[in-house]
């Protein structure tokens, strides 16, 4: 079975930053991700790059902001308030964090200013405007369960877990 829009497959990844360093694997978790693809669960030049791939498969791609995490948005700097943060108390310039949006979804961002009541953060994602590189090893591709399709994403070991 070949992996394409509406299967789940199931891989482990290494990423890699323009300046060489590892920026996230899921060989330091130990178990393989595993989403529904189709349906914009991971980065786009990766879901692209899984298309038509075996269980079995391993490959490197490179993929480029505009696939990946957007470019870097020069303006995206904003003053929230504290009460959006968790442990606000502790964050200093430099820091990545995670925002509370209102909207009840979440936001990581970077902290460029800690003041009294507020803090200025960059909007942009980490790793917006880097060219990203993936080593890819594809260890499984099945058929997704109704509720999997129902919900948009993959159950179970890997996948989403509520
Ligand atoms: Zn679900």
């Amino acid at each position: 079975m070949n992996a394409e829009k509406n299967k789940v497959v199931s891989f482990h990844y290494t990423v890699t930053g323009e300046d060489g360093e590892v920026v996230d694997s899921s060989r330091e978790r130990g178990e393989p991700l595993s989403v529904l693809l189709g349906h914009g669960n991971i980065i786009p030049g990766l879901e692209k790059a899984l298309d038509g791939r075996a269980a079995g498969d391993m490959f490197t791609v490179q993929v480029s902001p505009e696939e990946a995490y957007g470019l870097r948005n020069p303006d995206a700097k904003q003053r929230v308030p504290k009460k959006y943060f968790q442990g606000a108390q502790k964050l200093k310039a430099g820091d990545v964090t995670v925002l509370s949006l209102k909207d009840g979804g979440h936001r990581v961002v970077t902290v460029v200013k800690v003041g009294m009541t507020a803090i200025d953060v960059d909007m942009n994602h980490p790793l917006a405007g880097q060219k990203l590189t993936f080593d890819v090893e594809l260890t499984d591709v099945r058929e997704p369960e109704p509720v999997e399709l129902q919900h948009g994403h993959a159950h179970g070991k890997g996948g989403h877990a509520h």
